[in-house]
């Protein structure tokens, strides 16, 4: 399967493999190797839109880095080596200490076949349940708080409701950023519909606030107290529909009750809120039958998660504003197969085709379709369960699959130590280097996006195609590949004997029919019959799709039919308890979470130049009051500790954060920084319906390090990992960049500079260098000819060059001493421009610039896109834009 990247090639229709959204794209291999991305105009998810992240995904294809065949104790081995040691490892343990001493841990982003195979290889064949996948980690909440009301895990509406509705309500989520295109959509409806209201319930006030009408920045898990609260006050209002309570419902007294039981005086406890904020809200709610509520990791990512959606859910049973148009409980998922993995059992408390692990009947269905020699017969461990499991010896052999743990779990210190003390773990994965991959015994290359081909379930129950346009480099194969392969030399070559990924399909799409009846959600009989043309060809399209008549209605609900066993839906009476964290030693409120260009670890996203310009470094979002209690400026590096570890980040003080909290992204690793993995911090608490991890409300402390010197360089080479307490390092267009600081300066300035920027072995590279005493500043650059080899910038404070006009001049020829002059002293000049800090990352146009515009008298997001194009491809900055504006507006007011 080895090939070259260098022919032209048509365009081929797939899937963004990043967030929930599963936008549609179209790629096209050029002459040369590259690829161009484009949105796909006919998907119905995006209608062409991309983010930033989808949009620079031809920047991401490249294959350095990548890992091209196995290992073995970190030797090359042979594919059948690895696996011979794979199956002999794993049948071993069983036979000896049985099967739930075994685990795959799995990932979001596996293609639903993928999950497929591993799901019945664990569950039907080794007699386990225990796989489960970093999903949990992103909507395991949601999955428990369908099933607690629906007995199913249905997302009732579809994305078209979001442009329908006359309120959108937000909670825990920062669409903007996280799920650009839907934000996009729900933008562009109000624009058309400007009576549509939208309100953001979060703690920060998040660039999705822009869009918002009202921003309730409440207390961390303080959501379920505000919609438990709702539910009496819709009674009171005269909003509930008693005829949907009646017909399709059970447990509404109850439900209402335990509202009851909250007095006002709690509801503005537990949520931080104003009495007339909370009321301005239910009020809108209660008044607006047009309502949709969407929800995603704040809401989530919490010990009180599944309540938290019931709390939701209830709402909306409660005045029958569900299944229609315009109208439900949204859960947005955070990976592009979080739907798929549920679909078919990727969750290790749930079976396959959406059938329970619990139920005998479903068991015995399971196993009679796959005529499997067992069946699991109880759920197995969840994510945190199974790295404690790891730990105390419980399992002995682990295969991780696309994942990388060591940085996105909780107490991921101790994540790591457990994999030193396995007997047995086995990574696939595409990078040859990740902080999990450098604990492992075997090391298997998989696909990547690409060039791998399956099915993916987005967020409204869309299943799309995800297609392959490049050739599998070096010894990669497919994940459904190797797990078939072991599942083979297991004893079962019938059972795992597949070919090609639509007969996997084919099979999944079978399994979810088999005597099903309509008595389960997930059916796609109609394709229960695909053959390889059909597959190729699969359009994009909702669940469910049973054998026979298309499936006209898309939404569920409406007129009740709950998968519980007498078709009604239950209310859950859910108990507000407030949850404060913070504690004397630990005053602050630590919330993780993504920001707009990067992605999970960064094993993708990190690799676009484009992308690393947002957000070059980790950095700690904290309130201005909270910096002056604890002596912090902007741009000073910070200290973050909690009873599990420490982190070293650089501050970032805005107003756009609540007092008492602290925001980390979720994204740097050891392998682009120093010391930033969040999930170091997290305690391993998790809530006890769904077992994921609370990631949004940790309790920390905060202090501002006192650094000997700080530093800024850019670099031609990729910078060695210099020997300070700080450093972080990104790609940049022409080479990489990096920041640092250090408790001790350089003897040998000259030294460190050659070694930070990897030029010890170019001595006859002179520098040209400069010091200022007084100021504690030293500059060095390095030219190669007139090329820009490197420089570096050192200081007693945080550095104050024009970073990314430093950064394009790595790229630029540099003849003139006055040029060189420039770069030493880290400025363009007033002659030449400056565009600032990246703000659209398609068209590369940074602060300056569109202040500059605005200051020309640019007054609106629209006129910026006609003058300097920012903000017309994506749309990610619109609202970076549109704050912009407004700052230049207030200076110009002054
Ligand atoms: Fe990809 Fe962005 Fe679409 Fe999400 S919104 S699927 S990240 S292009």
């Amino acid at each position: 399967m080895t090939g070259d990247r260098q022919n032209c090639s048509h365009i081929t229709k797939t899937t963004c493999p990043y967030c929930g959204v599963g936008c549609g794209v179209l790629a096209a291999r050029q002459a040369g190797g590259s690829v161009t991305i484009v949105g796909d105009p006919d998907h119905p998810a995006n209608f062409g839109r991309l983010c930033s992240k989808g949009s620079a995904l031809g920047e991401t294809v490249g294959l350095e880095d990548r890992l091209l065949h196995p290992e073995i104790h970190g030797r090359r081995a042979s594919w059948g080596e690895a696996l011979d040691l794979i199956t002999a490892r794993f049948s071993e343990t069983i036979r000896e200490h049985g099967p739930d001493s075994v685990a795959f841990y799995v990932s979001g982003q596996f293609l639903t076949e993928d999950y497929y195979v591993a799901n019945k290889l664990m569950k039907g064949f080794i007699g386990s349940a225990n796989i489960d996948t970093n999903s949990r980690l992103c909507m395991a909440s949601s999955v428990a708080g369908h099933r607690r009301a629906f007995g199913s895990d249905t997302v009732p509406g579809i994305y078209e409701d979001l442009e329908l509705a006359d309120l959108v309500v937000l909670v825990g989520s920062n669409l903007a950023w996280c799920h650009p295109v839907i934000y996009q959509r729900i933008a562009a409806a109000k624009e058309q519909r400007p009576h549509m209201r939208v309100v953001l319930i979060d703690p920060r006030r998040t660039m999705t606030a822009d869009l918002a009408d009202m921003h309730l920045a409440i207390a961390p898990d303080g959501d379920v107290a505000l919609f438990s609260g709702l539910v009496a006050c819709l009674a009171d209002s005269g909003a509930l529909d008693r005829d949907y309570i009646n017909q399709h419902t059970n447990g509404f007294d109850d439900a209402l009750e335990a509202s009851r039981q909250l007095t006002m005086d709690e509801i503005i406890r537990q949520t931080g809120l104003e009495r007339g904020e909370i009321e301005a809200f239910y009020a809108l709610f209660a008044g607006t039958e047009k309502t949709v509520t969407v929800y995603s990791q704040g809401v989530n990512q919490s010990s009180s998660g599944t309540d938290k959606v019931n709390a939701i859910i209830n709402c909306h049973l409660a005045t029958g504003r569900i299944g229609r148009p315009g109208m439900g409980p949204f859960s947005i998922t955070g990976q592009p197969n979080a739907m798929g993995g549920r679909e078919v059992g990727g969750l290790a408390n749930m079976l396959a085709a959406h059938m329970d692990i619990e139920n005998a009947e479903h068991r015995a269905l399971a196993q009679q379709f796959w005529r499997s020699p067992v069946i699991a017969d109880k759920p197995g461990l969840k994510a945190v369960d199974m790295f404690r499991a790891v730990a105390d010896g419980r399992i002995k052999a682990l295969w991780i699959m696309a994942t990388n743990p060591v940085d996105s779990l909780p107490e991921a210190d101790a994540v790591q130590d457990a994999l030193h003390t396995c007997p047995f773990v086995v990574v696939s994965d595409v990078l040859e280097m990740t902080d999990t991959i450098r604990h492992v015994h075997v090391k298997l290359p998989s696909a990547a996006w690409g060039e791998k081909s399956g099915t993916v379930t987005n967020s409204e129950r869309r299943i799309s195609r995800q297609r392959s346009f490049l050739p599998t480099p070096g010894e990669a194969r497919p994940d459904w590949w190797q797990l078939a392969e072991v599942g083979k030399r297991m004893g079962y070559p019938e059972a795992f004997d597949y070919d090609d990924v639509w007969q996997i399909f084919r099979e999944h799409a079978a399994q979810t029919a088999f005597i099903n009846n309509g008595t389960r959600d997930l059916d796609l009989g109609a394709y229960a019959a695909v053959d390889r043309p059909a597959y190729e060809a699969l359009e994009p399209f909702q669940w469910p799709q049973p054998e026979g008549a298309a499936r006209e209605e898309t939404r569920f609900f409406a007129r009740g039919g709950f998968f519980t066993a007498d078709r009604r839906a239950r209310f859950v009476p859910v108990v507000a308890r407030g949850i404060a964290r913070a504690s004397d030693a630990f005053p602050m409120t630590l919330n993780t979470g993504r920001i707009r260009d990067q992605w999970h670890t960064m094993t993708r996203t990190g690799k676009s130049q484009r992308l690393s310009a947002h957000f070059a470094e980790p950095f700690a979002e904290l309130h201005p009051a909270d910096a002056t209690r604890h002596g912090i400026h902007d741009a000073d590096i910070v200290r973050i500790k909690s009873e599990h570890g420490e982190i070293l980040v650089r501050a970032l003080v805005t107003g756009r954060q609540r007092k008492g909290c602290v925001f980390v992204p979720m994204h740097w690793t050891d392998q682009f920084a120093s010391k930033a993995r969040v999930d170091s911090l997290i305690p391993s608490l998790t809530d006890p319906h769904s077992g994921q991890p609370a990631l949004k409300n940790a309790a920390v402390r905060i202090e501002r390090v006192e650094a000997a010197f700080y530093g800024f360089a850019v670099s031609s080479r990729k910078p060695r990992e210099p020997d300070t307490a700080y450093w972080a390092m990104g790609r940049n267009e022409g080479g990489w960049r990096l920041e640092l600081a250090g408790d001790a300066s350089a003897r040998n300035v000259e030294q460190f500079a050659r070694l930070v920027l990897g030029l010890e072995d170019c001595q006859a590279i002179e520098p040209l260098a400069y010091s200022d005493y007084e100021r504690g500043d030293t500059r060095m650059a390095f030219f190669d000819g007139s090329r820009l080899a490197g420089a570096l910038y050192l200081s007693d404070n945080p550095v104050t060059v024009s970073r990314t006009w430093l950064c394009s001049q790595l790229t630029g020829d540099h003849p003139r001493p006055h040029d060189r002059y420039r770069i030493l002293a880290g400025r363009a000049g007033a002659d030449l421009p400056d565009k600032g800090g990246i703000v659209c990352a398609c068209f590369s146009v940074g602060c300056n610039e569109i202040a500059a515009a605005a200051q020309a008298g640019c007054a609106t997001v629209g006129e910026i896109g006609k003058m300097l194009s920012a903000g017309t491809n994506c749309g990610s900055c619109r609202s970076e834009i549109q704050q912009i504006i407004n700052g230049t507006r207030l200076i110009a007011a002054e």
